[in-house]
């Protein structure tokens, strides 16, 4: 049986009291590995090392184009074993693994950016009339605490770690008790780079203790989480006691509007793969679809096709596009939701949960919903779309709206100036017209309400993991 321990300060460790958890496959339902439980004191340790890996290594000091060069070592290392990180992903989470690959390819990407976005970026001159100049400074941070979570493990690890390490920081990373080995795998690679040790350390354990003693210790500057919204408020409320900045990357309740003009077979492409690519467990799914009223039946017969298509089984199967939830824990929520679809007035067109004992919900379509239902409502980050038709732009406008998340939302049309006239009225961090999951790592990526705090991506990052610093100078007596 495997074992992924915690990566403090350029080794591979147990935890100091040797306590482990266990590490489930969800297709198989078995327990495959087992991994470092951290507590407190593991925390410490990891803290103590990044703190003496920024306060007095060579990382944060390093000129910028060796510090990027390092990293693109790690990248490389990334690629040699792409296959062997998509592999613990898939075998983790369920994830078919062509979508896992795709994640470690995007993983690999994360480093190459943000490395090259440190090495090239300018500051900012300032001429001044008083015979002064200013000039603005990026200096690092500090130390970086990063929680990540389950449904994207490398992906949305590296998402953070790539931009804290590149600005010169040193981070620890604390992934989900579900998904610790892709992670664990990284920080080895880390090791094989020649990273400085302290730089990237990996803290194995469940998000309490082990992610709230990161967050709570005030060694730490800068707090980094994506997860749920309940939680991010408890990271936000611990980091809060040592002033450390916070960005948070937390649910959503995706609006999908296809209007009566939309090119209707990319819009059905795009509405599966809202909803149900990674089963549905994505904050960014097009979990609310509204369809214009005149095109619904069409759409509609065209969706629930698309949706039983959809090839389900073993996630290594080159043919399957579509497997189990990433937990026991997460199938039995994801089901309470699928059973209340009835209980509110709901009517399920296709899916439902599996009947053959897997932890598996099918890809499920839901109309007739109260707006007040709870699966209308609330996050239920697994494969459930629901559907209501409107009359018009304004009507969708005010429904798409109406959530308390706003990461995101698509709308398909062929008319341009309806394209530009809703997306800027969508209250969402990110608006996808006639597409899905594009993404460019210059912009900034977040969400409003209880979607999060703050943007990452490109400049947005190098404004959370630096701290700015205005120089002036005097040049003429
Ligand atoms: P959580 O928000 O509880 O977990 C996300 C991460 O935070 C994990 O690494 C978790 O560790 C850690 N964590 C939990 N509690 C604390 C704490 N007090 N201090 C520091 N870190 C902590 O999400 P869940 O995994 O429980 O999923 C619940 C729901 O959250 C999902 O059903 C979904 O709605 C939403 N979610 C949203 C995601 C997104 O991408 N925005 C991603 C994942 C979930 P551990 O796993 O060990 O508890």
């Amino acid at each position: 049986m495997q074992f992924f321990g915690h990566i403090i300060d350029g080794e591979e460790v147990p935890s100091v009291d040797g306590a482990t958890f266990e590490v489930w496959n969800p297709w198989t339902q078995e327990v495959w590995a087992t991994a470092a439980e951290g507590g407190p004191e593991d925390a410490a340790l990891a803290v103590a090392s990044s703190r003496r890996a920024f306060d007095e290594g060579p990382w944060p000091r390093m000129g910028r184009a060796a510090r990027a060069a390092a990293i693109h070592r790690l990248a490389d290392l990334m690629e040699e074993r792409a296959d062997d990180l998509a592999t613990l992903d898939t075998t983790n989470m369920a994830k078919p693994f062509a979508q896992a690959q795709h994640d470690v390819a995007r993983s690999i990407w994360n480093f190459r950016f943000f490395a090259d976005h440190q090495r090239d970026h300018c500051g900012e001159v300032f001429p001044m009339d008083s015979g002064h100049h200013s000039y603005s400074e990026y200096g690092p941070a500090g130390v970086v605490a990063a929680i990540s979570p389950w449904n994207f493990p490398l992906m949305m690890a590296t998402w953070k770690i790539a931009p804290a390490i590149a600005w010169g920081n040193t981070c620890i990373i604390k992934p989900s008790e579900d998904t610790p080995a892709s992670v664990t795998l990284l920080g080895r690679l880390a090791i094989e780079a020649g990273f400085p040790p302290g730089v990237l350390n990996v803290l194995n354990g469940h998000g309490s203790p082990a992610g709230s003693s990161l967050t709570a210790d005030d060694r730490v500057d800068r707090v980094t989480f994506t997860g749920s919204s309940t939680t991010g408020k408890t990271v936000m409320a611990s980091a809060s006691s040592h002033l450390a900045p916070v960005s948070l990357e937390l649910g959503g309740k995706g609006a999908n509007i296809v209007f009566e003009d939309a090119d209707l077979d990319n819009a059905v492409h795009w509405a599966v793969e809202a909803i149900f690519r990674n089963s549905g467990q994505i904050c960014l799914a097009g979990s609310r679809l509204f369809v214009a009223s005149s095109v619904y039946d069409e759409f509609m017969d065209r969706f629930v096709a698309a949706a039983e298509a959809l090839t389900i089984g073993d996630p290594f199967d080159p043919k399957t596009r579509f497997s189990s939830l990433a937990s026991k824990k997460h199938f039995e929520k994801v089901s309470s939701y699928v059973d209340g679809v009835g209980l509110d007035g709901g009517k399920i067109l296709t899916g439902g949960v599996d009947d053959e004992g897997r932890w598996l919900i099918r890809p499920t379509i839901v109309t007739d919903l109260p707006l007040t239902a709870s699966a209308y409502c609330d996050e239920i980050f697994g494969p459930v779309c629901v559907v209501n038709r409107f009359e018009s732009e304004e009507e969708v406008v005010s429904l798409a709206n109406d959530t308390r998340y706003g990461l995101n939302a698509m709308l398909f049309t062929e008319n341009l100036s309806r394209a530009h006239r809703v997306a800027s009225q969508l209250r969402a961090g990110t608006v996808w017209v006639n597409c899905f999951f594009i993404r460019d790592l210059r912009t900034p990526f977040g969400g409003v309400g209880d979607s999060g705090v703050g943007r990452e991506g490109g400049n947005f990052s190098r404004e959370f993991f630096t701290e700015p610093k205005a120089v002036v100078m005097q040049i003429q007596r």
